[in-house]
């Protein structure tokens, strides 16, 4: 399954830095890396202790490329379980270049993607769920989703899962024990017991399972459609947004001049504001399609922030209003935030009329002025209440892997099998085949193997001595 080869590989982003790191894991990554280093000491690397950092220079003959330092870690005390040299070199892409290439030459091969994780897991150091985290870590673009990462890693949620499973392993074992004395009709296993941890386990996977839609909202920022005509002040209430949270306005690639996407990092949740044009009565065909769009985006938003200009609003409120209504029983379940802008160029009394009217809607209010950042707080504090960051606050277990998902799923739907089985009274080889596979998508999780281990277990606990 896994290759013998040493890889060697950039760990550090492609292009020039100050320094790089080049990653070199396998069998001969010490001896290739002496190969081609001569420390400054003029000490041999093979005989150095692990975790030691060296400076020296990569030399091919006369050839010098770089002074460089090389950490040594010896396996299986590595990220790998393998034998891990890192050298630290300057950044340029000619050195870097030129190392991996020398590198190559002496016998390393390139690593495929992803390959340094996937050998850390084969060789224990991870489960698979921790090297998928590696990955969300890495990919990780705010703090909420960086957090459940971080978690994921540290076994958070392996943990879970093994806890889970080693008991209902136990359980198990006890019910293939009772098919070994099937004619006598023993129960091993004490059903109300096993009753009681199955309940456990789908109050447990259903946490986990409803976690996901918190998780991938997270993951992947929570869309928001923000709908006005044009000039209402949509691209500025964005910027004193963002100038607020100093955070990173992204174009997303792709999208075209009539559905700009910005994404934003608010207290530390990703949203991607879907720019939209209004929904204005119209027999202009363009306009028309103009309004298809802005439903088809207001679907895929989670929330709606429809923006209306205080002034135009003073003079054709109820127009406005009856547009706020069909947006409202258009999407009668969406959180909907009508906000209303440019206050600073009306009186506190025009801005009281305005609310007044708009009381009988019965939905979020705000009057803002983006440009003079009038009311933006209390605009982001409502956005941020639309959201489900409960689960986060207390450190619970969120899933955000959809193949992690699936397998809850599966395995949900397995133990409400083996429930019914054991209200049912089914017999305990029909039971054990429905245990077997909860076991076997919980183990998918971890990417544990369930048979071998059910084996071992049987025989670990009991000496049946037939
Ligand atoms: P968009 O077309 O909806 O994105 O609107 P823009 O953000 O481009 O704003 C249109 C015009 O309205 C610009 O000249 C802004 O400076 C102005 N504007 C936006 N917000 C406010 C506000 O709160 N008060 C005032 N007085 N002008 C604003
Ligand atoms: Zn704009």
């Amino acid at each position: 399954m896994i290759s013998q080869d040493t890889i060697v590989a950039l760990a550090t982003p492609s292009g020039a830095g100050a320094i790089a790191i080049i990653r070199v894991s396998g069998k001969e990554a010490l001896t290739i890396s002496q190969s081609i280093f001569e420390s400054v000491s003029g000490k041999d690397i093979l005989k150095q202790k692990s975790h030691t950092i060296h400076l020296g220079h990569i030399v091919d003959g006369p050839k010098i490329y770089d002074q460089v330092l090389v950490s040594l870690f010896k396996g299986p005390n590595s990220y790998t379980g393998e034998n891990v040299v890192e050298i630290s070199c300057h950044g340029s892409t000619y050195i870097q270049q030129q190392i991996i290439q020398l590198l190559l030459r002496k016998g390393c091969k390139m690593a495929e993607p992803g390959e340094f994780t996937l050998r850390a897991f084969i060789n224990g150091k991870l489960d698979l769920s921790q090297a998928e985290a590696v990955a969300d870590l890495i990919s990780s673009e705010n703090e909420a989703s960086h957090q459940i990462a971080m978690q994921q890693m540290r076994g958070g949620f392996s943990n879970e899962i093994s806890k889970l499973r080693e008991e209902l392993l136990n359980f198990a074992s006890l019910i293939e024990l009772e098919l070994d004395f099937a004619e006598e009709d023993v129960e091993f296993a004490d059903r109300t017991q096993f009753n009681d941890l199955l309940n456990r386990i789908e109050f447990v996977l259903k946490r986990l399972i409803d976690s996901f839609a918190v998780g991938n909202v997270i993951k992947n920022g929570i869309p928001v459609a923000i709908v006005g005509e044009p000039n209402v002040g949509k691209s500025t209430l964005l910027n004193a947004l963002l100038n607020e949270e100093r955070a990173i306005v992204s174009e997303i690639a792709g999208t075209t001049r009539d559905t700009i996407e910005d994404e934003l990092v608010i207290n530390g949740i990703g949203f991607r504001f879907i720019d939209t044009a209004g929904i204005r009565e119209t027999k202009d065909i363009v306009e028309s399609i103009g309004i298809k769009k802005t439903f088809e985006k207001i679907e895929q938003a989670q929330v709606i922030l429809y923006l209306f200009d205080s002034l135009k609003f003073k003079v054709q409120s109820s127009e406005y209003i009856s547009e706020i209504e069909k947006v409202k029983n258009k999407f009668p379940l969406k959180p909907l935030i009508v906000v209303i802008n440019k206050v600073d160029l009306l009186s506190t009394e025009e801005v009281a009329i305005i609310r007044k009217q708009l009381e009988t809607l019965n939905v979020t209010l705000e009057t803002i002025s983006a440009k003079e950042k009038i009311g933006v707080e209390d605009l982001k504090n409502q956005l941020m209440s639309f959201v489900n960051t409960g689960a986060l606050r207390n450190n619970e277990t969120i899933v955000t892997n959809s193949r992690h998902y699936y397998s809850l799923l599966k395995a949900f739907e397995e133990i409400q099998k083996v429930k019914f089985g054991i209200a049912t009274n089914i017999s305990s080889d029909l039971m054990a085949i429905d245990i077997r596979q909860a076991l076997y998508y919980f183990g998918e999780i971890t990417g544990q193997v369930t048979n071998d281990e059910l084996l071992g277990n049987i025989f670990a606990n009991f000496c049946i001595g037939k």
